[in-house]
C-alpha cells in the first residue's frame, strides 16, 4: 500500500512539474543571455559535441532556444561514433536529427579523425581538438561556443576530452591552448558556455528537476548561469528517434526520464 502512495506522489509531482515546464516555455527565457541589460543580438553559435546523438540526448533545450530566436547554430561533432562500426550510418542520422532540430545539413560538420575515435578508454588529444575548434571559429566567425562541462553529463571520457579541448581547465596545458584560442579570435569576444552536469538523482528526475534548476539559477543572478526550458520537449524524442541505430529501450528510457530533455543549465566558462 505504501509503495502505491509513493508512486502516486511521484506521479503527481511529475505532472505538476511538467505543467511548470510547459508554462515556463511559453512565458520565460525571452530575456536569457542578456548582455548589458540588452537582449542577445543574433549570434554565430558553435555547439561542440563528441558523438552523433549527444545533441538530441543532452542539448535539445539549448538548440531549441537558440534556433527559435534566429541565432545561427552550427553543429560540430568530433567523431562519427564508430565504436560499433556504425559510424557512416550514425553520421547520416546526425544530419536527420539536426534537421528535426532546425539546424540545416550544411551547418553540421562531423569530424572523422584517426586520433578522435569513439570509445571508452580512447583518450582524445586536447591539442588536436583545440586546433579543430579554432579552425571552425575562424571559418564561420563564431562568437559563442557551447559544449560539455568537465564531467560531460554521462561521464563519458570523449565528452570530457571535448570539454578540455575547448575551454580553460585545471589542466594547465589545455588552459594555455584555450586562452590562445579565445585571444586569437579576430572577431571580438567569444562567449563560451558549458552544459552543467547534475547528480544521478537530478539527471533522472525528468521535469521535476525544474525546481532545483530554478533555484540554482536564482542563486546566480549575475548572468553566469543560464537556465533554459525546452520549448519543444517532443523534439527531443523526434530528434533522438532519427538515430535509429541507437534508438534502443534504454535510450528511450533515458530521453523520457532525463531532465536534459526538459531543461538545460549552462554555466559561463
Ligand atoms: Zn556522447
Amino acid at each position: 500500500m505504501a509503495w502505491i502512495l509513493v508512486a502516486g506522489s511521484i506521479l503527481f509531482v511529475w505532472i505538476i512539474s511538467l505543467c511548470k515546464v510547459i508554462l515556463m516555455s511559453h512565458m520565460t527565457n525571452r530575456n536569457s543571455f542578456k548582455r548589458n541589460g540588452k537582449a542577445l543580438q543574433k549570434r554565430n553559435v558553435l555547439l561542440v559535441i563528441a558523438h552523433p546523438d549527444d545533441e538530441s540526448m543532452f542539448f535539445t533545450p539549448t538548440i531549441n532556444f537558440l534556433t527559435s530566436r534566429g541565432h545561427n547554430v552550427r553543429m560540430f561533432c568530433l567523431s562519427i561514433g564508430d565504436a560499433d562500426n556504425k559510424g557512416n550510418v550514425r553520421k547520416q542520422e546526425l544530419y536527420q536529427a539536426c534537421a528535426t532540430l532546425k539546424v540545416p545539413m550544411q551547418q553540421v560538420k562531423v569530424v572523422d579523425h584517426p586520433d578522435l575515435q569513439d570509445g571508452f578508454g580512447k583518450v582524445w588529444n586536447h591539442n588536436i581538438l583545440a586546433n579543430l575548434v579554432k579552425e571552425e571559429i575562424r571559418r564561420h566567425t563564431i562568437d559563442m561556443i557551447i559544449t560539455f562541462d568537465n564531467y560531460g553529463v554521462s561521464g563519458h571520457c570523449n565528452h570530457r576530452d571535448v570539454h578540455y579541448g575547448v575551454r580553460t581547465s585545471v589542466n594547465s596545458f589545455s588552459y594555455g591552448i584555450s586562452r590562445k584560442l579565445l585571444h586569437d579570435n579576430p572577431y571580438g569576444d567569444i562567449e563560451a558556455w558549458e552544459l552543467v552536469s547534475t547528480n544521478i538523482l537530478r539527471k533522472y528526475s525528468g521535469p521535476i528537476d525544474i525546481w532545483f534548476s530554478m533555484f540554482v539559477a536564482m542563486m546566480h543572478s549575475n548572468g553566469t548561469i543560464q537556465f533554459l526550458v525546452n520549448e519543444h520537449s517532443h523534439r527531443s524524442f523526434l530528434a533522438m528517434a532519427q538515430h535509429s541505430s541507437q534508438w534502443v529501450w534504454f535510450r528511450k528510457f533515458f530521453v523520457a526520464m532525463s531532465s536534459y530533455t526538459y531543461m538545460n543549465t549552462l554555466r559561463k566558462i
